[in-house]
């Protein structure tokens, strides 16, 4: 059997996610009357017969034969949700909607849903919605895009497109190309655009068709489930519910799953093994009365949002893994399993690198998987709030790579006095609910620490300069010797050697003046009158003579290796001119 794709809405907040989702909900409840809908706990579904309503002759155009049974929604639209449908290996979300308002363009968190999508090898399409406020623009409720485009003015067309492109644009400069949805080529090449209005509806059969056909024709062979095969789930979320205590609203993408059944349940530590009281479901909206929200359930099959009601579950992680054992004999076995699992997404290396916390194992392994696309090592990844354990272990990395002692606290909490000794011990801790933000403010503080000691440092060393003595500018012949010379590359600062072309010292640099005043250096370009103590002209240097900075072989080290990328090419191949010399 071919279950319903699991589609996810990502996007930046107040680009219309939960317009979107509320729109197809509504469209589902007014299709109710029609027919046969069920709302699921954390999902919407969307019966392939209702697509079709919606759709019209649409569907007609596409060139596969529809099977699947319709399309999930989850519900709980965003990047926090969606890191927590993971599964070993990758994401149960089958594809994803990334929402862009079309008059704003891609925003922070636009950027990180993308990442996001992006290391999990999610499939994804474009929605730019909003298009009811392109000025100009003649609404048509619940018209196909084509339709209501065809409707607008010419120049209004135009804006629009504009906008199309530079989605299209920033995509690109992504790695991705893509194209509004009715010039694609090749869907499995190019992501598709499509331009809708949450608002009016408008544009909604084309998404859904789009939705519909791409699943249908690229992901058929990911949602073939047997139907009597165990349950497969994923906890979306962990909840107290009134009157059956903690409880676990899960997405089953496999199998099916029935009351009494046994389930293993991950945790941060030893997985759950508890019997299944009840399945629950939403009421339908109309028979809602207090104290009795929820449908009983015998049996469900993949793709559903359930809610589980067993003994138990207070220690259940977000993100973990649900499996039904059809035997006693499996629940060892499937208890290894979720314990390996999870720990791969524990890390403890004891080597240097920052530490993370976060509170679902969604979160925690979207993170270590976003600080390794980043190159920023992970010593230790856990969960929970950041504590004195975690202080002393990035104390211990600082000592090694201060930029390296940082931890980030992903939607958990810094206790004050775990902060206070942070702050004591020059701990920095990164915190907040926007993955990509975390990282964001890590790479700053990191690029403006690494500055800093490049300042500092760069005050310390002895700078490399070529400088020519000018002809006719001789002041004085010796003791010290007084001359005016052009600074020809790098930067003279005073206090330095200078040796000839043949490598021989001839003095050093006491004083360098720009017109009649001392400075400390002087940069490529400058004229100055410099006195070199050591030097007599006639004898070890004459007019028109070249000098190069005797740049001790410390400070060489430190230029090409610390320093190098605040260095012209110029300066760089003197360090090497410099550097033959001496020998
Ligand atoms: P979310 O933060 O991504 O869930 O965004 P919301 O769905 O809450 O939308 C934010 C605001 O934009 C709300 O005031 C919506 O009414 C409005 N909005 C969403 N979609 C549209 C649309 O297509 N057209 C117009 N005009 N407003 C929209």
């Amino acid at each position: 059997m071919i279950r319903q794709p699991i589609v996810s809405v990502l996007g930046h907040i107040d680009h219309g996610k939960t317009t979107l989702l509320d729109r197809i909900r509504g469209t589902t409840i007014t299709a109710k009357e029609a027919g046969g809908i069920t709302q699921h706990i954390g999902a919407t579904e969307v019966p392939i017969d209702v697509v079709k309503k919606i759709c019209g002759p649409l569907l007609l155009n596409l060139d596969v034969k529809v099977t699947i049974p319709g399309l999930l929604f989850i519900d709980t639209p965003g990047h926090a949700a969606f890191t927590n449908l993971r599964k070993r290996g990758g994401s149960i979300s089958d594809i994803g909607v990334l929402i862009v308002d079309v008059n704003e363009g891609f925003k922070l968190q636009t950027y990180e849903a993308l990442k996001i999508l992006q290391s999990y090898k999610t499939p994804f399409l474009v929605v730019a919605n909003k298009i009811d406020l392109i000025p100009g623009w003649k609404s048509n409720p619940n018209l196909p895009f084509l339709k209501s485009l065809r409707d607008q003015r010419e120049d209004v067309q135009q804006v629009l497109d504009t906008k199309i492109y530079e989605i299209v644009e920033t995509l690109y400069q992504k790695g991705m190309s893509s194209e509004r949805f009715d010039r694609v080529k090749d869907f499995t090449k190019q992501v598709a655009v499509v331009p809708i209005s949450a608002k009016t509806g408008e544009g909604l059969p084309e998404f859904l068709m789009v939705l519909t056909g791409l699943t249908q024709k690229y992901l058929e062979e990911q949602l073939k489930t047997d139907v009597s095969g165990p349950g497969k789930g994923t906890i979306l979320e962990v909840k107290k519910t009134e009157g059956l205590g903690t409880t676990i609203d899960v997405i089953i993408y496999d199998g099916s799953i029935k009351r009494g059944d046994t389930i293993i349940v991950g945790t941060r530590a030893e997985p759950i093994v508890t019997n299944i009281k009840a399945l629950l479901k939403p009421k339908p909206l109309k028979e809602i009365r207090i104290g009795s929200q929820f449908d009983n359930v015998e049996e469900v099959y993949a793709a559903a949002g359930i809610k589980i009601a067993a003994p138990n579950l207070d220690e259940a992680l977000a993100g973990s893994p649900v499996y039904v054992a059809q035997n006693p004999s499996e629940i060892e076995k499937l208890k290894s399993e979720i314990k390996e699992e999870i720990g791969e997404v524990q890390i403890q290396t004891g080597l240097k690198g920052v530490i993370v916390k976060a509170d679902t194992l969604g979160s925690l392994e979207a993170l270590v998987k976003m600080l390794e696309g980043e190159n920023i090592l992970v010593r230790k990844a856990g969960f929970g709030d950041v504590t004195r354990k975690d202080l002393v272990e990035a104390s211990a990395v600082k000592k090694e790579d201060p930029l390296l002692a940082a931890i980030f606290a992903f939607n958990v909490k810094v206790p004050p006095d775990v902060e206070k000794e942070a702050s004591d011990l020059d701990i920095n801790i990164f915190y907040g609910d926007i993955v990509y933000a975390l990282i964001d403010n890590y790479k700053e503080w990191v690029k403006s620490e690494t500055e800093q000691t490049k300042e500092q440092l760069i005050k310390k060393v002895i700078l490399p300069a070529q400088i020519r003595i000018l002809p006719g500018y001789v002041f004085r012949q010796s003791k010290p010797a007084i001359v005016g010379v052009e600074v020809e590359i790098g930067t003279l600062v005073s206090k330095c050697d200078l040796m000839n072309e043949s490598g021989n010292v001839v003095g050093s640099v006491k004083q360098v003046q720009e017109e009649g005043n001392p400075v400390s250096e002087a940069k490529a370009g400058k004229k100055v009158a410099v006195s070199i103590q050591g030097a007599v002209v006639g004898r070890n240097v004459k007019e028109g003579d070249l000098l190069y900075v005797d740049v001790p072989k410390k400070d060489l080290t430190l230029l090409k290796t610390k320093l190098s990328d605040i260095l012209s090419i110029e300066e760089l191949q003197l360090i090497e001119k410099i550097e033959k010399l001496k020998k």
